[in-house]
Protein backbone atom coordinates (compact mmCIF):
# COMPACT_ATOMS: atom_id res chain seq x y z
CA UNK A 1 0.00 0.00 0.00
CA UNK A 2 1.44 3.02 -0.85
CA UNK A 3 -1.03 5.57 0.64
CA UNK A 4 -2.22 4.19 3.70
CA UNK A 5 -0.15 4.41 6.38
CA UNK A 6 -0.65 3.31 10.30
CA UNK A 7 -2.84 3.24 12.22
CA UNK A 8 -0.77 5.33 14.69
CA UNK A 9 -2.11 6.35 18.52
CA UNK A 10 -2.50 10.01 17.85
CA UNK A 11 -2.88 12.01 21.42
CA UNK A 12 -5.24 14.22 19.68
CA UNK A 13 -7.46 11.65 17.71
CA UNK A 14 -6.91 8.33 18.85
CA UNK A 15 -5.99 5.38 16.84
CA UNK A 16 -5.89 7.00 13.37
CA UNK A 17 -5.43 5.51 9.82
CA UNK A 18 -3.55 7.46 7.20
CA UNK A 19 -4.29 8.27 3.66
CA UNK A 20 -1.56 10.19 1.98
CA UNK A 21 -2.93 11.26 -1.30
CA UNK A 22 0.01 12.25 -3.10
CA UNK A 23 3.51 10.39 -4.13
CA UNK A 24 5.49 13.42 -4.83
CA UNK A 25 5.32 16.90 -2.48
CA UNK A 26 2.78 18.53 -4.24
CA UNK A 27 1.38 22.30 -2.37
CA UNK A 28 1.15 25.58 -2.83
CA UNK A 29 3.21 26.13 0.04
CA UNK A 30 6.76 26.15 0.90
CA UNK A 31 7.30 26.40 4.61
CA UNK A 32 10.86 27.02 5.93
CA UNK A 33 9.77 24.50 8.93
CA UNK A 34 8.34 21.37 6.16
CA UNK A 35 9.17 18.32 7.63
CA UNK A 36 8.25 16.65 4.01
CA UNK A 37 11.34 18.18 2.10
CA UNK A 38 11.10 21.06 -0.53
CA UNK A 39 8.00 21.54 -2.36
CA UNK A 40 8.21 19.45 -5.94
CA UNK A 41 5.07 21.06 -7.27
CA UNK A 42 4.57 24.65 -6.08
CA UNK A 43 1.27 25.29 -7.83
CA UNK A 44 -2.52 26.18 -6.83
CA UNK A 45 -3.78 24.14 -9.45
CA UNK A 46 -6.06 21.26 -8.49
CA UNK A 47 -5.36 17.51 -10.52
CA UNK A 48 -5.06 14.19 -9.95
CA UNK A 49 -1.39 14.19 -9.19
CA UNK A 50 -2.67 10.41 -8.13
CA UNK A 51 -5.34 8.03 -9.75
CA UNK A 52 -8.23 8.94 -7.52
CA UNK A 53 -9.07 4.94 -8.52
CA UNK A 54 -5.68 4.16 -6.86
CA UNK A 55 -6.55 5.32 -3.56
CA UNK A 56 -10.04 3.71 -3.60
CA UNK A 57 -8.70 0.77 -4.41
CA UNK A 58 -6.25 0.66 -1.81
CA UNK A 59 -8.87 2.10 0.89
CA UNK A 60 -10.96 -1.25 -0.28
CA UNK A 61 -8.25 -3.72 -0.28
CA UNK A 62 -7.21 -2.44 3.31
CA UNK A 63 -10.91 -2.65 4.55
CA UNK A 64 -11.80 -6.15 2.91
CA UNK A 65 -9.12 -7.80 5.55
CA UNK A 66 -11.19 -8.39 8.55
CA UNK A 67 -10.70 -6.66 11.73
CA UNK A 68 -9.94 -3.62 10.10
CA UNK A 69 -12.51 -1.19 11.32
CA UNK A 70 -11.98 -2.45 14.87
CA UNK A 71 -8.79 -1.49 14.59
CA UNK A 72 -9.06 2.64 14.14
CA UNK A 73 -11.18 5.24 15.54
CA UNK A 74 -10.63 8.14 12.36
CA UNK A 75 -9.30 7.87 9.17
CA UNK A 76 -7.39 11.22 8.55
CA UNK A 77 -6.44 12.37 5.66
CA UNK A 78 -3.22 13.76 4.60
CA UNK A 79 -0.44 14.16 2.06
CA UNK A 80 2.96 14.99 1.80
CA UNK A 81 1.83 18.37 0.23
CA UNK A 82 -1.89 19.94 0.65
CA UNK A 83 -4.57 17.52 0.09
CA UNK A 84 -7.53 19.89 -0.99
CA UNK A 85 -4.95 20.09 -4.19
CA UNK A 86 -5.91 16.58 -5.23
CA UNK A 87 -8.79 16.62 -7.58
CA UNK A 88 -9.95 13.05 -5.90
CA UNK A 89 -10.40 14.89 -2.80
CA UNK A 90 -13.85 15.15 -2.54
CA UNK A 91 -14.53 11.59 -3.67
CA UNK A 92 -12.29 10.34 -1.63
CA UNK A 93 -13.54 11.86 1.71
CA UNK A 94 -17.08 10.36 0.14
CA UNK A 95 -16.04 6.82 -0.21
CA UNK A 96 -13.92 7.00 2.94
CA UNK A 97 -17.50 7.65 5.06
CA UNK A 98 -19.42 5.29 3.27
CA UNK A 99 -16.83 2.61 3.71
CA UNK A 100 -15.13 2.85 6.98
CA UNK A 101 -18.50 4.41 8.37
CA UNK A 102 -15.50 6.20 11.01
CA UNK A 103 -14.85 9.33 11.52
CA UNK A 104 -12.76 11.18 9.32
CA UNK A 105 -10.08 14.42 9.82
CA UNK A 106 -8.63 16.25 7.18
CA UNK A 107 -5.19 17.56 7.55
CA UNK A 108 -4.64 20.94 5.32
CA UNK A 109 -2.62 24.25 5.21
CA UNK A 110 -6.14 25.90 4.75
CA UNK A 111 -5.57 28.11 1.82
CA UNK A 112 -7.80 26.93 -0.54
CA UNK A 113 -11.10 27.26 1.55
CA UNK A 114 -11.79 30.40 -0.51
CA UNK A 115 -12.63 27.65 -2.94
CA UNK A 116 -16.45 26.50 -2.55
CA UNK A 117 -15.77 23.38 -4.13
CA UNK A 118 -13.33 22.83 -1.69
CA UNK A 119 -15.51 23.60 1.27
CA UNK A 120 -18.47 21.49 -0.17
CA UNK A 121 -16.04 18.55 0.13
CA UNK A 122 -14.69 18.96 3.03
CA UNK A 123 -18.03 19.05 4.49
CA UNK A 124 -18.02 15.21 4.41
CA UNK A 125 -14.89 15.55 7.19
CA UNK A 126 -15.66 15.37 11.19
CA UNK A 127 -12.93 17.34 12.14
CA UNK A 128 -11.15 19.82 9.60
CA UNK A 129 -7.42 20.91 11.19
CA UNK A 130 -6.22 23.97 9.12
CA UNK A 131 -3.15 25.42 9.42
CA UNK A 132 -2.55 29.53 9.90
CA UNK A 133 0.95 30.40 10.67
CA UNK A 134 0.62 34.28 10.15
CA UNK A 135 -1.64 36.57 9.41
CA UNK A 136 0.42 39.67 7.96
CA UNK A 137 1.92 39.61 4.73
CA UNK A 138 5.53 39.86 5.54
CA UNK A 139 5.58 37.33 8.11
CA UNK A 140 3.33 34.74 6.17
CA UNK A 141 5.99 35.19 3.12
CA UNK A 142 8.71 35.01 5.37
CA UNK A 143 7.10 31.37 7.71
CA UNK A 144 4.73 29.43 4.39
CA UNK A 145 6.88 30.87 1.27
CA UNK A 146 3.47 30.83 -1.12
CA UNK A 147 3.13 30.18 -4.73
CA UNK A 148 2.55 33.49 -6.34
CA UNK A 149 -1.21 32.21 -7.50
CA UNK A 150 -2.28 32.85 -3.27
CA UNK A 151 -3.40 35.87 -1.63
CA UNK A 152 -3.15 36.14 2.53
CA UNK A 153 -6.15 37.99 2.31
CA UNK A 154 -8.04 35.80 0.53
CA UNK A 155 -6.61 32.83 2.41
CA UNK A 156 -8.10 34.64 5.54
CA UNK A 157 -11.54 35.49 3.89
CA UNK A 158 -11.94 31.48 2.99
CA UNK A 159 -10.92 30.61 6.42
CA UNK A 160 -13.39 32.57 7.96
CA UNK A 161 -16.36 31.65 5.53
CA UNK A 162 -15.58 27.97 5.67
CA UNK A 163 -15.48 28.28 10.29
CA UNK A 164 -19.30 29.40 9.72
CA UNK A 165 -20.29 27.52 7.37
CA UNK A 166 -18.89 23.83 8.24
CA UNK A 167 -20.58 22.32 11.16
CA UNK A 168 -17.89 19.88 12.25
CA UNK A 169 -15.39 20.20 14.39
CA UNK A 170 -12.57 22.70 13.13
CA UNK A 171 -9.05 22.64 14.84
CA UNK A 172 -7.04 25.50 13.91
CA UNK A 173 -2.87 24.86 14.33
CA UNK A 174 -0.55 27.59 14.46
CA UNK A 175 3.14 26.85 14.00
CA UNK A 176 5.79 29.27 15.51
CA UNK A 177 9.40 29.52 14.28
CA UNK A 178 11.62 32.35 16.31
CA UNK A 179 11.85 35.24 15.09
CA UNK A 180 9.63 34.92 12.11
CA UNK A 181 5.86 35.09 13.29
CA UNK A 182 6.53 34.87 17.16
CA UNK A 183 6.64 38.71 17.63
CA UNK A 184 3.61 40.58 20.01
CA UNK A 185 1.99 41.98 15.98
CA UNK A 186 2.16 38.46 14.65
CA UNK A 187 0.02 37.00 17.74
CA UNK A 188 -2.17 39.97 17.45
CA UNK A 189 -3.07 39.74 14.00
CA UNK A 190 -4.05 35.72 14.38
CA UNK A 191 -5.83 36.72 17.45
CA UNK A 192 -7.73 39.12 14.92
CA UNK A 193 -8.50 36.31 12.60
CA UNK A 194 -9.36 33.99 15.60
CA UNK A 195 -11.86 36.41 16.49
CA UNK A 196 -13.47 36.31 13.34
CA UNK A 197 -13.60 32.06 13.15
CA UNK A 198 -16.20 29.87 15.48
CA UNK A 199 -13.09 27.30 15.65
CA UNK A 200 -13.47 24.54 18.34
CA UNK A 201 -10.11 24.15 19.25
CA UNK A 202 -6.61 26.10 18.93
CA UNK A 203 -3.11 24.27 18.77
CA UNK A 204 0.44 25.58 19.20
CA UNK A 205 3.46 24.36 17.81
CA UNK A 206 6.34 25.46 17.02
CA UNK A 207 9.57 23.55 14.97
CA UNK A 208 10.90 20.70 16.98
CA UNK A 209 11.62 17.86 14.05
CA UNK A 210 14.59 18.95 11.26
CA UNK A 211 12.75 21.68 9.22
CA UNK A 212 13.36 22.15 5.60
CA UNK A 213 15.52 25.06 6.37
CA UNK A 214 18.17 25.09 8.74
CA UNK A 215 17.44 28.90 9.43
CA UNK A 216 14.24 28.38 10.81
CA UNK A 217 14.47 27.65 14.80
CA UNK A 218 11.68 26.82 17.64
CA UNK A 219 10.40 29.74 19.75
CA UNK A 220 11.85 28.79 23.34
CA UNK A 221 9.23 27.07 26.10
CA UNK A 222 8.65 30.56 28.11
CA UNK A 223 7.55 32.53 24.87
CA UNK A 224 5.34 29.30 23.54
CA UNK A 225 3.78 29.71 27.10
CA UNK A 226 3.43 33.14 27.01
CA UNK A 227 1.58 33.27 23.94
CA UNK A 228 -0.74 29.63 24.98
CA UNK A 229 -1.66 32.06 28.07
CA UNK A 230 -2.46 35.32 25.91
CA UNK A 231 -4.46 33.02 23.32
CA UNK A 232 -6.13 31.41 26.44
CA UNK A 233 -7.22 34.74 27.58
CA UNK A 234 -8.48 35.74 24.33
CA UNK A 235 -10.77 32.62 23.27
CA UNK A 236 -12.74 31.72 26.61
CA UNK A 237 -14.23 28.54 26.19
CA UNK A 238 -11.71 27.58 23.62
CA UNK A 239 -8.77 24.67 24.67
CA UNK A 240 -5.70 26.12 23.76
CA UNK A 241 -3.03 22.87 23.20
CA UNK A 242 0.81 22.96 23.05
CA UNK A 243 1.68 20.78 21.61
CA UNK A 244 5.63 18.97 21.75
CA UNK A 245 6.23 18.34 18.13
CA UNK A 246 6.39 20.40 14.42
CA UNK A 247 3.26 20.42 11.98
CA UNK A 248 2.17 21.15 8.98
CA UNK A 249 -0.11 19.69 6.76
CA UNK A 250 1.71 15.90 5.98
CA UNK A 251 2.21 15.70 9.76
CA UNK A 252 0.87 14.22 12.74
CA UNK A 253 1.23 13.32 16.07
CA UNK A 254 1.59 9.79 16.19
CA UNK A 255 2.83 7.61 18.56
CA UNK A 256 2.32 4.08 18.48
CA UNK A 257 1.25 1.85 15.90
CA UNK A 258 -1.42 -1.17 16.12
CA UNK A 259 -1.43 -4.36 14.06
CA UNK A 260 0.51 -6.94 14.62
CA UNK A 261 1.78 -10.21 12.74
CA UNK A 262 3.38 -8.10 10.16
CA UNK A 263 6.55 -9.73 8.63
CA UNK A 264 9.78 -7.66 9.25
CA UNK A 265 10.04 -6.51 5.69
CA UNK A 266 6.52 -4.62 5.86
CA UNK A 267 7.25 -3.45 8.89
CA UNK A 268 10.92 -1.71 7.39
CA UNK A 269 8.45 -0.77 4.38
CA UNK A 270 6.50 0.91 6.42
CA UNK A 271 9.61 2.39 8.38
CA UNK A 272 10.66 3.87 5.34
CA UNK A 273 7.28 5.00 4.39
CA UNK A 274 7.13 7.16 7.63
CA UNK A 275 10.63 8.70 7.27
CA UNK A 276 9.75 9.99 3.75
CA UNK A 277 6.89 11.52 5.31
CA UNK A 278 8.89 13.23 7.94
CA UNK A 279 12.07 12.86 9.90
CA UNK A 280 11.98 10.36 13.17
CA UNK A 281 14.94 9.65 15.71
CA UNK A 282 15.36 5.59 16.35
CA UNK A 283 13.15 6.17 19.72
CA UNK A 284 10.25 7.72 17.72
CA UNK A 285 10.45 4.37 15.42
CA UNK A 286 10.74 2.19 18.10
CA UNK A 287 7.54 3.77 19.68
CA UNK A 288 5.70 3.51 16.69
CA UNK A 289 7.10 0.36 15.22
CA UNK A 290 8.60 -1.37 18.78
CA UNK A 291 11.58 -3.16 18.00
CA UNK A 292 12.93 -3.93 21.15
CA UNK A 293 14.82 -0.18 22.35
CA UNK A 294 16.55 2.77 20.09
CA UNK A 295 19.67 0.33 19.48
CA UNK A 296 18.32 -2.24 17.30
CA UNK A 297 16.21 0.14 15.39
CA UNK A 298 20.05 1.85 14.81
CA UNK A 299 21.01 -1.57 14.02
CA UNK A 300 18.41 -2.49 11.29
CA UNK A 301 19.15 1.03 9.81
CA UNK A 302 22.68 0.60 9.82
CA UNK A 303 22.84 -1.14 6.13
CA UNK A 304 20.74 1.43 4.65
CA UNK A 305 22.59 4.19 5.98
CA UNK A 306 25.65 3.01 4.47
CA UNK A 307 24.02 2.55 1.46
CA UNK A 308 22.82 5.66 1.01
CA UNK A 309 19.22 4.74 1.49
CA UNK A 310 18.47 6.52 4.43
CA UNK A 311 20.37 9.56 5.61
CA UNK A 312 20.59 10.79 9.04
CA UNK A 313 20.68 14.50 10.27
CA UNK A 314 22.05 15.57 13.60
CA UNK A 315 19.08 18.44 14.76
CA UNK A 316 19.61 19.80 18.68
CA UNK A 317 21.07 17.15 20.54
CA UNK A 318 19.12 14.09 18.53
CA UNK A 319 20.02 12.10 15.34
CA UNK A 320 17.05 11.75 13.11
CA UNK A 321 16.91 9.23 10.14
CA UNK A 322 15.02 10.49 6.69
CA UNK A 323 15.00 9.78 3.00
S1 LIG B 1 4.31 22.18 6.03
FE1 LIG B 1 2.48 21.49 4.95
S2 LIG B 1 1.77 23.32 3.93
FE2 LIG B 1 3.87 23.72 4.48
S3 LIG B 1 5.06 23.14 2.68
FE3 LIG B 1 4.98 21.36 4.05
S4 LIG B 1 3.26 20.19 3.31
FE4 LIG B 1 3.02 22.25 2.44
Amino acid sequence: MDHIFGPVNSRRLGRSLGIDLFSDKVCNLNCIYCEVGATDRLTCERAEYVPTEKILDEIDRYFAEPGREQEIDVVTVTASGEPTLHSGFGRILTHLKKKTGKKIAVLTNGTTLMDAQVRRELAAADVVIPSLDAARETSFRKIDRPATCLDLKEIIEGLVVFSHEYTGEIWLEILFALNVNDGKADVQALQDVITEMRIDRIQLNTVARPPLESFARPVGKDRMREIAATMRKNNPGIPVDLLARSGGTGTEDAEVVFGHGRSRQDIMDEILRMLKRRPCTAADIDAIFPCGGPEKVEQYLAPLVRSGQVRTRVHGDRVYYLL
